[in-house]
C-alpha cells in the first residue's frame, strides 16, 4: 500500500518536472536574429517580431 502511494508520487514528481523543464526551456529561447525572446513573460515585455 505504502509502496503503490510512493510510486504514484513519484509519477506525479516525474510529471511536474518535465513540466517545469519545457515550460524553462520556452521561456528561454530567443530569437537569433534580435535576441528577444520570443514569449512574453511579463505584461508590456519587448518579444521577437521578425516573423511578424
Ligand atoms: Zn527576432
Amino acid at each position: 500500500m505504502t509502496l503503490t502511494l510512493f510510486i504514484l508520487y513519484l509519477a506525479l514528481v516525474a510529471t511536474l518536472m518535465r513540466a517545469v523543464l519545457v515550460k524553462a526551456r520556452v521561456a528561454s529561447a530567443r530569437c537569433a536574429q534580435c535576441g528577444l525572446p520570443f514569449e512574453r513573460k511579463e505584461l508590456g515585455e519587448s518579444v521577437c517580431r521578425c516573423g511578424r
